[in-house]
């Protein structure tokens, strides 16, 4: 018998009416404004892989030993406790790149086999780190071939989340459903759990209404990050400042969604989380690609972007071209996006 993946067919995690007042205002991107949109998509998948590096120096850190160690940490230097070369990023953007690939391969289509061959390729080039409930998912798929792993609540790590991004920017544009039901394909490979589910929709969330936002316009995620806290408030500010974040995507977001509105701007924003600690790549990596999607690429400092590997860079630059162009928002009223 096939198993069938559990909560696959849920409904959207975000409130029916945030969604379907979101599905009704849907319009094709007028002409004058696809460049603007194209440049967006760069600086999101570009501000992925900036916070992934910056973070990454102080991943596991608390802000005590940051503040000791770095006084402020804002630049670029590669160490920290996976003693990198300065520029280079981690499983975030790389499991992001191979996603990415895998849609890409298959015409703009997003395919939980797909995104599991590709992740599972990924595991075979010995990547230099990579998460418990991240290898667990990629292992049980070559046990099992099934592409999802158990409905589990201990599941509720930000790995789904993190590497979202390609699915974010193919789906630009396309009704709420559709979008969630291929944010889960690629997101139960590892992590099938309502909550992760939850905190990937607000993630997804954000990155499409800052891509079609007013440039640097941070209310504009208001309305999905309010549509999260709704259908889940432990995600909602509550006064308390989540500092030294874990894995946890709750902790996770909670210092993301702060840190982008409390700063002004792409680089205080990403500098503001990864100096909370914890696991400050993944804070750096989706912080990242929100504010990138708000702010664009002229945004993005010109130091970083020296020091970030050139492979990666040129990597996610093209990724997102090509995904964006895929996507409805872009494509034209021919082209729904299909998920499998
Ligand atoms: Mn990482
Ligand atoms: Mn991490």
């Amino acid at each position: 018998m096939t198993p069938t993946d559990p909560l696959l067919d849920l409904p959207p995690a975000l409130p029916e009416s945030w969604w379907r007042a979101r599905d009704g205002a849907l319009a094709p991107v007028a002409p004058e404004a696809m460049a603007e949109l194209r440049d967006r998509a760069v600086a999101a998948y570009l501000g992925l892989a900036l916070g992934d590096a910056l973070g990454a120096t102080v991943e596991f850190l608390t802000p005590r030993e940051i503040a000791a160690f770095h006084g402020v940490h804002r630049e670029i230097v590669g160490g920290g406790w996976l003693n990198l070369k300065p520029g280079r990023v981690t499983d975030d953007t790389e499991m992001s790149l191979a996603l990415g690939r895998a849609i890409l391969e298959r015409g703009g289509r997003v395919s939980a086999r797909a995104a599991a061959e590709g992740f599972s390729a990924w595991m075979s080039r010995k990547p230099v780190d990579i998460g418990h409930t991240v290898r667990r998912g990629i292992s049980a798929y070559r046990r099992t071939g099934v592409p999802f792993v158990p409905d589990n609540p201990q599941n509720a790590g930000n790995g789904a989340a993190m590497r979202c991004l390609p699915v974010a920017l193919v789906t630009h544009g396309a009704p709420w459903p559709q979008v969630v039901r291929a944010l889960r394909l690629q997101g139960h490979v590892t992590h099938t759990c309502a909550l992760a589910d939850a905190g990937l929709e607000g993630v997804a969330a954000a990155v499409q209404a800052a891509l079609g936002a007013p440039r640097g316009d941070v209310t504009a995620v208001d309305a999905a990050l309010a549509a999260l806290f709704a259908a889940r408030p432990e995600f909602a500010p509550d006064g308390k400042r989540q500092t030294d974040p874990g894995g946890f995507i709750v902790d996770t977001l909670r210092a993301v969604f702060q840190a982008l509105a409390g700063a002004r701007g792409f680089e205080a924003a990403v500098v503001e989380v990864v100096n909370r600690g914890g696991d400050a790549d993944t804070t750096g990596a989706i912080l990242g690609m929100i504010a990138g999607a708000l702010h664009g690429t002229a945004a993005l400092p010109k130091r970083w972007l020296k020091r970030l590997d050139p492979a990666t860079r040129a990597a996610c630059a093209e990724q997102a071209l090509a995904l964006i162009g895929f996507s409805p928002a872009l494509s034209g009223t021919g082209r729904a996006v299909t998920a499998e």
